[in-house]
C-alpha cells in the first residue's frame, strides 16, 4: 500500500493504490490468508539478480501483455505456503534499472498454473515427545514459478525498479515489528517452562540465587526485546504517501537484532535451569514399559510435590522447543527470519539520527551548529525524535537554545 501511493505521487495518478485497495477489499471479504514470497533464491549472493548465470534464482517478468504479465523463478523460503489461498510477490532487494525485469510486485492464487510448491512439514507432526510442535509449527516452502499470467488487477507494480529498496526496507521494518512480538511469546514459554523445571527439580528459583540470576537474565532479554517493539509501535510515524502508520524502523530493527542474537542466550538458559535430563529421558514408548515404569517414575521423581509425569512432560515440552531440531528451527528462524543481522544493522545506522547527537555535543562545547551537508556523521538528522517539532508522543524531551556565553558569565559574577 505504501509503495503503491508512493509511485502514484511520483507519477501523479492514482491507479496503483486503487488497485492495491480493490486487492485489499477481496482479501478481507473473502477472508483470505496470504503467504509472504519475498525471499528470492538469489543465486550467488555476490552479483546483482541481473547478473546471475540463471535468471530463475529470481521471480522475474518474462512477458507483459494487453492483459497482465507472465513471471518465473523462485522464492526458496516461504512460510505456510502450502495452506495459503494467495502468494504475496515482493522483490527481496533494492534494483537496478538493470534488475527492472526483477522488479515485481503481485498476488497469484496458490493454485495458479506454473507454480509448485515444494514444502516441509509444519513442526514435528505426530511426534509424541513434541509436546508443542506436534500441534503448533510453520510449514516452510521452495515455491517455483514457472511462466505463471498474472492478470494486471493483481499487478501492483511491475518494471518500477526505482521504488523496490522502499518497499523492501518498508515491509522489513513491518515484519521485524511482528518478529518481536513473536519471539516475546517464545520467551514467555522458556520462562514459564524453566521455572517449572526449577520447581520439578525441587528449587524455588526466587530463593536460590544462581537460579534466579538465570531467570532474571532470560526475563531482562524477553521484556527488552519486547520493549522495543511497545517503543516502535509509540513512535509509529504517519507514511508521507500512504498515510498508513510505520513502526520506528530503529526501534523495530533493535528489537529484532536483539532477539535474533539473544536467542541462542534464551535456549542456553533454559538449558541452564533445567539440567540435562532434558535431552536424555528416555522417550516416550517407555513410559508405559511394564519393567520399568513404575521404578523410573519412582527413582526420577525430584520435587515430592511434583509428579514424575509432570516433570518429564516438563522437560520434553523444553527439549521440543530448545535441543530439538525444531529448537534449531526456532533458533535460526530468528536469526535470519524476517532479514539476517547485517540488514538490521544497515537499517538501524541508516535511519538512526547520529547527526543530532552530533550537533548535541558540539552545542555543548560551544562548536556552533554545523551546516555542511557532505559531512558523513552529521547528514542524519531527524526532527520530532530530539526536538518538540514534529513530534506526537506526549512528555517527548524539548531541546531549546543554549543561553548564549556572554550572558552566563554576568551571571555568575
Ligand atoms: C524459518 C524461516 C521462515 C521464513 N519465512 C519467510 C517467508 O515467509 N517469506 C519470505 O519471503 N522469507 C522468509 N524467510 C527468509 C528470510 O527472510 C531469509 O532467511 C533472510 O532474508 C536471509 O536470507 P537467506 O536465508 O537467503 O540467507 P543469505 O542471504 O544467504 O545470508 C547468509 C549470510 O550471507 C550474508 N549475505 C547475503 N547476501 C550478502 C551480500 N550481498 N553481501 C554481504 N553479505 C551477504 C547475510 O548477511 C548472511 O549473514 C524465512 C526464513 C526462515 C529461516
Amino acid at each position: 500500500f505504501q509503495v503503491a501511493a508512493r509511485i502514484d505521487d511520483a507519477k501523479g495518478t492514482k491507479e496503483h493504490t486503487q488497485r492495491f485497495l480493490a486487492y485489499l477489499r477481496e482479501v478481507e471479504d473473502g477472508d483470505l490468508t496470504l503467504g509472504i514470497a519475498m525471499t528470492d533464491a538469489k543465486g550467488d549472493r555476490s552479483k546483482r539478480p541481473h547478473e546471475q548465470g540463471n535468471a530463475d534464482t529470481y521471480v522475474h517478468i518474462v512477458e507483459r501483455n494487453a492483459q497482465g504479465i507472465v513471471i518465473s523463478g523462485t522464492k526458496a523460503i516461504v512460510t505456510s505456503a502450502p495452506y495459503v489461498h494467495e502468494l504475496l510477490i515482493m522483490p527481496c532487494r533494492n534494483m537496478t534499472e538493470d534488475d527492472a525485469d526483477f522488479a515485481v510486485c503481485c498476488a497469484v492464487p496458490v493454485d495458479a498454473p506454473g507454480i509448485t510448491i515444494i514444502a516441509r512439514p509444519a513442526g514435528r507432526p505426530g511426534e509424541k515427545s513434541a509436546l508443542f510442535s506436534n500441534k503448533y509449527g510453520q510449514s516452510t516452502a521452495v515455491v517455483m514459478f514457472e511462466k505463471v499470467f498474472v492478470p494486471w488487477e493483481r499487478v501492483f507494480y511491475a518494471e518500477e525498479w526505482e521504488h523496490s529498496a522502499f518497499l523492501t526496507y518498508n515491509y522489513a521494518t513491518h515484519h521485524r515489528h511482528t518478529c518481536i512480538g513473536a519471539r516475546a511469546g517464545f520467551g514467555d514459554l522458556l520462562i514459564g517452562a524453566g521455572a517449572l523445571m526449577c520447581e520439578a527439580n525441587g528449587f524455588d528459583p526466587g530463593s536460590e540465587t544462581h537460579l534466579r540470576e538465570q531467570m532474571v537474565e532470560l526475563i531482562k532479554i524477553t521484556e527488552g526485546f519486547f520493549a522495543c517493539g511497545v517503543a516502535a509501535s509509540v513512535y509509529a510515524a504517519e507514511d508521507p504517501h500512504s498515510k498508513s502508520f510505520m513502526p520506528d524502523p530503529v526501534y523495530s530493527n533493535i528489537g529484532k537484532l536483539l532477539l535474533a542474537t539473544q536467542i541462542y542466550d534464551m535456549q542456553r538458559i533454559a538449558h541452564y535451569v533445567s539440567g540435562g535430563l532434558i535431552v536424555a529421558l528416555p522417550g516416550p514408548d517407555e513410559d508405559h514399559n511394564p519393567a520399568t515404569a513404575a521404578k523410573l517414575a519412582d527413582v526420577l521423581r525430584a520435587n515430592p510435590d511434583v509428579p514424575y509425569d509432570k516433570r518429564i512432560e516438563t522437560a520434553r515440552f523444553l527439549e521440543d522447543l530448545t535441543a530439538s531440531y525444531q529448537g534449531g528451527w526456532y533458533s535460526l528462524i530468528s536469526l535470519h527470519g524476517g532479514g539476517s543481522p547485517a540488514a538490521m544493522k544497515q537499517e538501524i545506522y541508516r535511519n538512526y539520527p547520529i547527526g543530532n547527537k552530533v550537533e548535541l555535543v558540539e552545542r555543548l562545547l560551544a562548536r556552533g551548529l554545523t551546516t555542511e551537508p557532505d559531512r558523513a556523521i552529521g547528514r542524519n538528522k531527524q526532527p520530532g525524535k530530539c526536538c518538540a517539532q514534529g513530534c506526537t508522543v506526549p512528555g517527548a524531551p524539548i531541546m531549546v537554545d543554549m543561553p548564549k556565553a556572554a550572558k552566563r558569565i554576568k551571571k555568575v559574577a
